[in-house]
């Protein structure tokens, strides 16, 4: 391994992954030195990833499902919807890591390291890498590692956290069950007791389906009750059918206003580390892509890809802190705000709110969707920056 590199991209998920494709298909990046360094050799299935876009893009040929339709449920509202002009696609997370990782070892100008960052630095220079066995620089670094968990991070700065945590059963029946051109993106017909839960059915095929149990709340469950809801739901939705659990994941993604820092002059951080977790949703695909076309786009140009935060950007993560608020100081539970918001507003808008790509007028008509007396003090303690009272 050399010493010194044009670009080292630390941690090799979704984001560094997504990252290193885009320069692998420019020919601007074809003689730069490129090293990879992750703790973890990348060969597992540990998650599934499903995101809506308009056009293909990079990952198109891993897709392995699509889906026009998608139903939401609620106690007091239930529809079908139709996404056009959006597609709902999934990808399985060993599918995007072989595919990437196969298009690098026939790149001579990358490079792989299987071993633990300890630190990352910047200076006017480049960049620094800590390893436990040596210190490498370049002269960027793209950094996807969180060196400190995000709930650590918010309850320092007093700011609003609530994990979205699930587990997911992919289950294959014995017999035809699953109408497999309708993903049921929330079903909240189970029980709140917990905080904001629904479930989250992905079918693949009449007979295979990833079913999801999803929570957003302060603390993890213990492990049977995931099992146990996704089994009773299973019985509730399907009956008593015979299936077998093919593969299982677990997920807790951070859903804060805290502010993740971008990086500092050679140094820039990408993915959940970056902050590109919508606050309110716990959505990272969409924001990942765009992060990392923004980053190629700069670096082509000559620009330094660090860039300040933009108006728009700044007025979406007003809109998440707003909405954590509400669902983190139970001031209505999320089932009533999602049912507000998707009975009331045609789902290509909702769509393009959840993807930060609505206009002002868009917003206006979900804000007047939801109840002001609720979101009202909640946006104006947003605007305030008022900070959450430690317990
Ligand atoms: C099970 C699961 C399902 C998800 N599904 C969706 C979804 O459907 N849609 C959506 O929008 N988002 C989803 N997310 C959220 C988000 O898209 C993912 O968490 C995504 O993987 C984030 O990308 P990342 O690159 O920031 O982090 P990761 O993909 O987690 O990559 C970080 C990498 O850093 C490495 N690493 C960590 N510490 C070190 C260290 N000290 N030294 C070296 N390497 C290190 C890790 O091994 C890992 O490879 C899901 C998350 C999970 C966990």
């Amino acid at each position: 391994m050399k010493s010194h590199y044009d670009y080292i991209i630390t941690g090799a998920g979704l984001a560094g992954l997504s990252l290193l494709m885009r320069m692998m298909q420019h020919p601007f990046f074809d003689t730069a030195q490129i090293l990879v360094i992750d703790a973890a050799k990348k060969n597992t299935n540990d998650r599934t990833w499903c995101f809506w876009e308009k056009e293909s893009d990079i990952f198109e040929p891993i897709v392995i499902k699509k889906w026009d339709h998608v139903s939401f449920l609620a106690p007091s509202y239930t529809n079908e919807l139709n996404l056009s002009p959006f597609t709902y696609k999934m990808i399985r997370g060993i599918d995007l890591y072989s595919h990437v990782l196969e298009k690098a070892a026939t790149k001579n100008n990358i490079s792989f390291c299987t071993e633990r960052v300890l630190a990352v630095h910047s200076d006017n220079h480049g960049a620094k890498v800590v390893l436990e066995s040596q210190t490498l620089t370049a002269s960027k670094v793209f950094n996807s590692i969180l060196f400190e968990p995000a709930n650590v991070l918010a309850q320092k700065a007093s700011d609003y956290f609530l994990w979205q945590h699930f587990k997911g059963f992919e289950i294959k029946t014995a017999t035809p069950v699953f109408n497999d051109a309708v993903a049921t993106l929330m079903d909240f017909t189970v029980d709140q007791a917990e905080g904001t839960t629904f479930m989250y059915v992905m079918p693949t095929s009449p007979t295979t389906a990833l079913v999801e149990y999803t929570l957003f709340t302060p603390n993890i469950l213990e492990e049977e009750k995931y099992d146990k809801a996704i089994t009773d739901y299973i019985q509730k939705t399907y009956g008593s059918i015979d299936y077998e659990v093919m593969h299982h994941e677990f997920g807790q993604i951070p859903m804060t206003n805290y502010s993740f820092v971008a990086g500092a002059e050679n140094l820039i951080n990408i993915g959940v580390a970056g902050g590109q977790v919508k606050g309110s949703s716990g959505y990272a695909f969409h924001f990942i892509q765009e992060k990392t076309k923004t980053i190629v786009a700069d670096l082509v140009a000559g620009k330094n890809p660090l860039r300040a935060r933009t108006f728009a950007l700044k007025k979406f993560q007003l809109y998440d802190s707003v909405l954590l608020r509400v669902l983190h100081d139970k001031k209505l539970d999320g089932a009533s705000i999602f049912t507000a918001i998707f009975s009331k507003n045609p789902p290509d808008r909702v769509f393009r709110f959840l993807n930060n790509e609505s206009t002002l007028i868009d917003d206006l008509h979900i804000m007047a969707s939801v109840p002001t007396r609720v979101f009202l003090p909640a946006a104006i303690q947003a605007l305030l920056g008022v900070k959450r009272r430690r317990a």
